[in-house]
């Protein structure tokens, strides 16, 4: 079968040679380096590895791009009256700033409520409070991060105060212009300064307001401004389809110094440059090792910068591209809600159980992590590898993280050395190397696109029924299902071409098939914002052009609501069916 294609006697020994000796050297030593986004101590750690490279003859260039970073400096809270009284805050990169002066106001309590899992840490918050919110401070639940600050817009708030869930306070980034802005995505910074607070001082807030009147003055410094970053790119080209590449690539840059987050991802990196470089002969694509800076404090900047830089060879020649965040963690022993694409959950699931004899379950990509290349329409697994047991999460009071494979030291001081384990990243390292291999070396991509358009069939029925009589989808349905049965004659044929070389012309031009298959297909169910733009940094759900079905049963028909609501969705049907029908007949000609 396409999607389990392997060949063991290669694998094995290229895996074999994969050791923790350099991938340790590399988190000792970033484990003292605080590698804000284009900062020396980030430069530290460009030059580390670039060094490494060198000594090994791998080629790399270091891009250096100037993107949008956001910097947050010191922050302060203190209460007024009834007690005077200091806390511990932190605020945000891209949080609208007082400029250290201080800000007073009175403090009002609206619940919110923390992360129930990974996907709610990235996705919009409440509807705007009801509440007249004008001149106050809001205190409220929530990690600050993401789009939940952007729900003050409108309510007169002046600060909004985010109580954090632990005893620690997380840094994080409250933009959701995914990476520079451009014209469209100007505008997406939260209204009002934020700050965040640990667990105990928050509800130590909220004790004094069970009490009474409670005046707070705070103050904030955010460095935002165009600064050069850089973006390191090593390349180890295929033997044999050399311009078919796959991506592989991680976060450099970190918050304090980022053991888990990631300078794990960054060994994981440097080391398959190092094996992979040694048996090149073996590799029949090319691999692009990338690490990005720029994440932290720029969304994604540096991989969005690359996305936008290499659009035109990123959209015809790459076969998928792998985020490696916060692999090799303390605990983390199981493979939970991997984040894959339904064309790529075989071969995530086979190349896990082939080298940890575990059954992995997967899930949906999130809208987060380095993933800036859904509008393009690139095919992605393994953004997040292996995670903490969830009884052992329990057990330790743990909540909601995004990343340290569920240490709630993420984004904090205490993502350390004791962060990493060595067992585990060797075997995150494994499982890394052995589904490049097969993405590198097995003829047909090994990537299934009849799971991604029943996905889409599945989906489409859900809207469907969400729906009712309020809108058709049988013309969506309908495309899907006619593709789907080209693809089953299509993928009958490339299942002969096995055996073949990886440029021979027919497996060249049933992958190229391939490619195109994703780029509708990714396309249409991650973004609606254009190939060559970027959908917001918040959840996006399932086919978002068709998404707002679900909305329909709730408003009165004929309603202004109701009838914007259908021409939305009739535009969004246009969409899915003009490209699934293209893509059926480019399919359907070659097969016939
Ligand atoms: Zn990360």
């Amino acid at each position: 079968m396409i999607t389990t294609w392997r060949d063991p006697k290669t694998e094995q020994s290229i895996v074999e040679d994969i050791s923790l000796e350099e991938p340790w050297r590399l988190v000792e030593h970033f484990s003292t380096l605080t590698r804000l986004s284009g900062s020396e101590d980030e430069a530290k750690a460009v030059a580390y590895i670039t060094g490494r490279l060198d000594d090994w003859g791998v080629p790399y260039v270091v891009h250096r791009p100037t993107c949008l970073i956001s910097l947050p400096g010191p922050a302060t809270l203190r209460t007024l009256g009834p007690a005077e009284r200091s806390f511990r805050v932190k605020t945000p990169s891209f949080s609208p700033s007082t400029g250290g002066q201080e800000v007073t106001g009175e403090l009002v309590y609206v619940p919110g409520r923390q992360a129930s899992g990974i996907g709610d840490l990235f996705s919009a918050g409440r509807p705007a409070p009801p509440r007249d919110l004008r001149g106050k401070i809001v205190l409220t639940e929530g990690l600050g991060i993401a789009a939940r600050g952007l729900d003050l817009a409108g309510s007169g708030a002046i600060a909004a105060i985010f109580i954090n869930p632990g005893e620690g306070i997380h840094e994080g980034i409250t933009t959701t212009s995914w990476g520079s802005p451009d014209l469209d995505s100007l505008g997406r910074v939260p209204p009002v300064p934020i700050l965040a607070i640990n667990h105990p001082d928050g509800e130590a807030l909220k004790a004094l307001l069970q009490e009474g009147l409670v005046q707070v003055a705070f103050s904030n410094q955010v460095e935002i401004g165009w600064r050069q970053i850089p973006v390191t790119v090593a390349e180890i080209a295929g033997a044999q389809a050399a311009d078919e590449f796959v991506l592989f690539h991680g976060h450099l840059d970190s918050w304090h110094v980022g053991v888990g987050d990631n300078a794990t991802g960054d060994a994981t990196l440097l080391e398959i440059a190092r094996v992979f470089h040694q048996h090149r002969d073996q590799l029949r694509r090319t691999i692009r090792m990338a690490w990005w800076s720029g994440h932290s404090h720029g969304r994604y900047a540096g991989s969005t910068w690359y996305a936008d830089t290499f659009a035109i060879d990123l959209a015809e020649n790459c076969v998928a591209h792998v985020n490696c965040d916060s692999p090799g963690c303390r605990w983390a022993t199981e493979y939970r809600d991997v984040n894959w694409m339904a064309e790529a959950a075989e071969l995530g699931r086979e190349a896990i159980r082939d080298v940890t004899g575990q059954d992995a379950t997967g899930e949906r990509p999130l809208r987060a992590g380095d993933c800036s290349f859904n509008n393009l329409g690139i095919s992605t697994y393994l953004m997040l590898s292996s995670t903490m047991p969830l009884d052992l999460v329990h057990e330790k009071g743990y909540y909601a993280v995004g990343g340290c494979g569920g240490n709630v030291a993420w984004h904090t001081e205490a993502d350390t050395l004791e962060i990493a384990d060595r067992d585990n990243l060797l075997r995150d390292m494994r499982v890394y190397a052995t589904t490049l291999l097969r993405t590198l070396n097995a003829p047909i991509h090994p990537l299934d696109y009849r799971a991604t358009v029943d996905e889409i069939e599945e989906q489409v029925g859900r809207y469907q029924a969400a729906a009712g009589d309020a809108f058709d989808f049988s013309p969506s349905l309908q495309a899907t299902r006619n593709l789907r049965h080209t693809l089953d004659r299509f993928y009958g044929v490339a299942e002969t071409l096995l055996g073949r070389e990886v440029d021979d012309t027919a497996v060249r031009r049933t992958n190229t098939l391939q490619r195109m298959l994703a780029r509708a297909l990714v396309t249409l169910s991650y973004s609606r914002d254009g190939r060559f733009r970027q959908d917001p940094a918040r959840s996006i759900p399932p086919l978002p052009d068709l998404a707002p079905a679900t909305e329909l049963a709730d408003v009165a028909p004929g309603s202004d609501r109701y009838h914007v609501l259908r021409t939305h969705l009739t535009r969004g049907q246009n969409r899915l069916v003009w490209d699934l029908r293209r893509a059926e007949r480019r399919i359907a000609e070659t097969v016939e």
